[in-house]
């Protein structure tokens, strides 16, 4: 039997959907992240999942490549958000006050949550 003290769980990391690799929780809300799997996230607001795919997207595929998935009527990508995000942040926010500063630059209202977007073709 594993004991599990309160410092050995790793409470600020984020898993990949796709291949459960452990990674840290984004600081950059700008930023796409990348996962060594291929797979790309990044923080957004929940009313703005739409915005934050196509952000992704772009890191993504080439422009031209966009372009022709644009106008195909097969799904080109698995997507997954996690609405959840916003609890882990706070989580963090009360031991990484370098974090906290970030989230000011959002609206407090504003629901994070992380998306993920892995390419099928
Ligand atoms: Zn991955």
């Amino acid at each position: 039997m594993v004991a599990f003290g309160p410092q050995k769980v790793p409470s600020h990391i984020i898993v990949c959907p796709f291949c459960e690799t452990c990674l840290p929780v984004p600081s950059d809300f700008d930023a796409v992240y990348k996962c060594e799997c291929g797979a790309c996230y990044k923080v957004c607001s929940i009313n703005a999942v739409e915005k934050g795919v196509y952000e992704i997207a772009g890191e993504l595929w080439t422009e031209e490549e966009l372009t022709f998935i644009q106008n195909v009527p097969v799904d080109v990508c698995n997507i997954v958000v996690e609405k959840d995000f916003d609890r882990l942040l706070s989580l963090r926010e009360a031991s990484d006050a370098s974090l906290l500063e970030r989230f000011f630059k959002y609206n407090a209202d504003e629901k994070l949550g992380l998306v993920w977007v892995k390419r099928l073709i």
